[in-house]
C-alpha cells in the first residue's frame, strides 16, 4: 500500500495550481463522479505527481477543496468509485471505516485493479481467440477478475477493441 500523503503548509498559489491539474484530468459522468483520467496505483485509486510529491488524486482533490486531511484520517468514497475525485462524493473516515464500509458494499480488492489498458485488451483478445489459454489462466495473468475476461470475451466489455489477427504483443512499442 502506497504511503497517503498529506499536502503540508500548501501556499495558496500551489493549492490553486494543484486544483487546476485535478480539474483538467477529470471526465464527468452521468451520476456525478468526477471521473480521474490520470494514472492510478494499486488498489486503483488515481495518483499524481505534484511538486516531487506522489499524491493520491481523491486525497488531493478533498485538501484543495476542504483544506488538510486531520492525521490519520481516510478520504472514503460515498460512490464506491475510487477513481473519483469529485469533493461531494467524498468524506473522511478512520481506517477501520474504511474497512467496515468496503464489507458492507460488497467490495473486493481485486475489483479495484487499474483499469486495463487497450493494448492489454488486445493481447487478452488475441490470446483468447488463438492461444487457447484458460479464462482463469489470463485473469491471474492480467490480475483481473474471470468476469472481466468472460465480459471482454462475450463482447460486453472493450467491444470497441478489435480481436487481432497478430500477436499484438510483437507490436508494442518501447
Ligand atoms: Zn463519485
Amino acid at each position: 500500500m502506497a504511503t497517503f500523503l498529506t499536502m503540508v503548509q500548501m501556499s495558496p498559489t500551489g493549492t490553486q495550481e494543484l486544483k487546476k491539474r485535478l480539474l483538467n484530468r477529470i471526465t464527468i459522468v452521468f451520476n456525478g463522479c468526477w471521473v480521474w483520467q490520470g494514472s492510478c496505483v494499486t488498489g486503483g485509486y488515481g495518483n499524481l505527481t505534484f511538486k516531487c510529491e506522489s499524491l493520491y488524486a481523491h486525497r488531493a482533490s478533498w485538501e484543495v477543496h476542504n483544506g488538510p486531511i486531520p492525521v490519520g484520517m481516510s478520504v472514503l468514497h460515498k460512490c464506491d468509485n475510487r477513481r473519483c475525485i469529485n469533493p461531494e462524493h467524498l468524506f473522511l473516515g478512520t481506517q477501520d471505516d474504511n474497512i467496515k464500509d468496503m464489507y458492507k458494499k460488497g467490495r473486493q480488492a481485486y475489483d479495484y485493479k487499474c483499469k486495463l489498458t487497450e493494448q492489454e485488451v488486445l493481447e487478452i483478445k488475441y490470446k483468447l481467440r488463438h492461444k487457447k489459454f484458460s479464462q482463469e489462466y489470463l485473469a491471474k495473468m492480467y490480475d483481473i477478475s474471470r468476469s472481466t475476461i468472460l465480459a471482454i470475451n462475450l463482447g460486453h466489455n472493450w467491444s470497441h477493441v478489435p480481436w487481432p489477427d497478430k500477436d499484438p504483443s510483437k507490436l508494442r512499442r518501447v
